[in-house]
């Protein structure tokens, strides 16, 4: 078997291969449902950006390992009203704001004394019912409204494209999203980031011009089904 460095130098491996070496991808581990020293196992190995997907869970993770004040925190999950404020005091980075509430209350509950949280908005870029995500017309507006709030930085978008194996499909979503992230660079110039890409397509994702691929199963393993 595997372990978590071997996976991890094999994503960085493919990561390079996708992009020619040259552009610079960032590796978001996404330890969700994962222990506390699964997350050490991959810091051990040089891993430094980790995502989390339930606020709880991915606060009480922060706090175990809060010795090691390099890790950078991304909240990717569903984030109601309610949580906010625990994201807003423990995360880094929040990939999955979808709408004008959530950035303000988290502008809100953002302590000044600190950096500002870093925010990318996140995009229903398939237009699905069930998804979260903001549809691409509605971008400008809420990129706007998180511009005008001094505790949030603005750096991007994340998608989370509609799962088929129609490498054609795949290929016009991640190409969308970046035509929305060309358009949004050009109005704000901290903007940095386009977080698309998981373990099942990451290629696609970085050929299109992705800056973030976010790895749960190819760095530690299938997950257990969780009850939310
Ligand atoms: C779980 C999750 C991932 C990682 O998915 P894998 O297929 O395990 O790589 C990436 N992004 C988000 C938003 C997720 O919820």
């Amino acid at each position: 078997m595997t372990n978590i460095a071997d996976r991890l130098a094999l994503a960085r491996a493919k990561i390079k291969q996708a992009s020619n070496d040259s552009s610079h991808v960032r590796l978001l581990a996404v330890s969700k449902t994962k222990p506390a020293t699964d997350v050490l196992d991959a810091y051990r190995a040089g891993q430094r950006e980790f995502g989390e997907n339930y606020v709880q869970e991915g606060v009480e993770k922060v706090a175990m390992l809060a010795d090691y004040q390099d890790v950078i925190w991304h909240f990717i999950g569903p984030l109601q009203s309610n949580k906010t404020r625990l994201v807003a005091t423990h995360f880094d980075w929040v990939q999955s704001v979808d709408r004008e509430k959530i950035a303000t209350r988290l502008a809100e509950q953002r302590s000044e004394g600190t950096s500002p949280l870093q925010i990318c908005i996140q995009v229903n870029i398939d237009n699905e019912s069930q998804k979260a995500g903001v549809l691409p017309e509605d971008v400008p507006a809420l990129a706007a409204h998180i511009n005008a709030l001094p505790t949030l930085t603005l750096r991007g978008l994340m998608a989370i494209p509609s799962n088929t194996q129609d490498a054609a499909q795949q290929k016009a979503s991640f190409d969308a999203m970046h035509d929305l992230f060309q358009r949004l660079k050009a109005q704000y110039k901290q903007v940095d980031t386009l977080s698309m890409g998981m373990s099942g397509d990451l290629d696609t994702a970085i050929q299109a011009g992705s800056t973030m691929v976010r790895l749960g199963t190819a760095i530690f393993g299938q997950r257990e089904k969780k009850k939310q």
